[in-house]
């Protein structure tokens, strides 16, 4: 196709590459999928494990800034180092993880969402639609002061202002025999509100229900502060909205809501507290099938978003490639990260053929995998069983192949 013919992209989307097999698989969505059909510009970061190590991990911190420049970005899987990965890489340092400090540029919320097929059904049988995911990623028990108590005693709690003053001091446990442990959590306004706005924006984006859980009955100061925070945003900013787009915004309790979430039908967002976004978000991967079919989008308050698949760089298929053996890695939550960060590309430059481009390849991706072509991590799952397990860049083969005729 001559660059004419091609879909034209107008704004830059920001690239941002990765490691091990996701990055191979990277490759091969650019040069199967993207280049031959887009007229499209890349403002492309290498987050390669070396070339952070390089950039003393300022490349990271650009790829931010970019997405911020540029409002849409596409993130590949990155290695978070440890001490195994130092050695393997001979890295400087164990970096941070990328994601951690993209988020943190960014103010972003995370969002899973599972990528559903007739053919392989939810664990929960009445669940239908995709149930979303908002896990807020600050504070509580991730950021906490934890001891163990050694013996009798008291533990309090106290607040000290900026002046100096103590505003508050009180007991919260007299230890009369034996000790135990004591831990002090915390959250801030700011963050609550930030992810709460995130939550309201992406259930807009989206077009689902926003279900939220705490426990305020029992924790009257600490949930509740979640609690008003989510309501008072709601009527301030986003009421009228929702009421346009015929969506809902409900509060009950959290063990109300896992209850209701077990009878749904699906297709609401679940907004999470940390810990329970934690526990939740691993219970619907495994629930709706396999790690592959889950897509994560990071959400800032200010409308920027990056859109990722929610597995890691499978390393272990990557090990095998290296080895020049053959791999069955699934690339469907790769693609549709592309297809989501396209399909908001041109929702935002208000370009419908690239929208549509991204909705062909998705169906695409879906009708291949419904005929029963698939890797094998679905393979196991499936109903019926296909008969054969596609390796990873035939299986794409058969994707581009069924997307090429849509295209013509
Ligand atoms: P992983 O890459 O998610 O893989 C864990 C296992 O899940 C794989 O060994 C494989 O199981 C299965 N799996 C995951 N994705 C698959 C796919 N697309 N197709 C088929 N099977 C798939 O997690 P990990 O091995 O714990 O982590 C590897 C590296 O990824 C680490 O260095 C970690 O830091 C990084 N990581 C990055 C991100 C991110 O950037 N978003 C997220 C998580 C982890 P089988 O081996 O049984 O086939
Ligand atoms: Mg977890």
């Amino acid at each position: 196709m001559s660059k004419g013919e091609k879909i034209k992209v107008k704004t830059p989307l920001v690239d941002i590459d990765g490691d091990e097999m996701t990055r191979i698989i990277w490759k091969m969505i650019k040069d199967k999928f993207i280049f031959p059909y887009l007229d499209i510009e890349l403002a492309y970061y290498d987050l390669h494990v070396k070339k952070r190590d390089e950039t003393d991990d300022k490349v990271t911190v650009e790829a931010a800034e970019a997405i911020k420049k540029y409002g849409v970005g596409v993130k590949c899987a990155t290695i978070t180092p440890n001490k195994d990965r130092v050695k393997e890489y001979t890295l400087k340092k164990e970096w941070p993880s990328p994601n951690a400090t993209i988020r943190a540029a960014l103010d972003g919320t995370v969002f899973r969402k599972p990528i559903l097929v007739k053919n392989v059904s939810a664990a929960v049988s009445g669940w239908k639609r995709p149930i979303i995911i908002g896990r807020h990623a600050y504070g509580d028990v991730y950021k906490n002061k934890e001891f163990l108590v050694p013996g009798p005693g008291k533990a309090e709690l106290m607040f000290t202002d900026a002046e100096g003053k103590v505003l508050f001091k009180e007991v919260i446990q007299e230890f009369k025999s034996g000790g135990g442990v004591i831990q002090g959590i915390h959250n801030t306004d700011k963050s609550i509100k930030s992810f709460a706005k995130a939550c309201m924006e992406y259930a807009l984006d989206q077009k689902v229900d926003l279900w939220f859980g705490a426990k305020d009955t029992i924790s009257k100061t600490y949930d509740a502060r979640f609690r008003t925070i989510f309501e008072e945003t709601f009527a301030k900013e986003y009421k009228e909205k929702f009421e346009k787009a015929g969506i809902r915004f409900n509060y009950t309790l959290i063990d109300d809501t896992v209850a209701r979430i077990m009878r749904s039908e699906g297709g609401m967002l679940w907004a999470c507290k940390n810990y329970d976004g934690d526990v939740m978000s691993d219970m619907l991967g495994s629930a709706f099938g396999s790690l592959a079919m889950m897509t994560s989008v990071l959400v800032s308050p200010n409308g920027f978003i990056e859109y990722e698949a929610a597995h890691g760089t499978v390393q272990k298929h990557y090990y095998k490639h290296q080895k020049g053996e053959k791999t069955s890695t699934n690339s469907v939550a790769c693609i549709f990260a592309w297809t989501g960060a396209l399909r908001k590309r041109g929702e935002i430059d208000s370009t419908p053929k690239v929208v549509e481009f991204a909705t062909k390849l998705e169906k695409a991706v879906l009708e291949t995998i419904e005929s029963g072509i698939m890797t094998g991590d679905l393979a196991n799952l499936a109903d019926p069983k296909p008969s054969k397990v596609y390796l990873t860049e035939e299986w794409m083969d058969a994707v581009k192949a069924r997307f090429d005729k849509m295209m013509k």
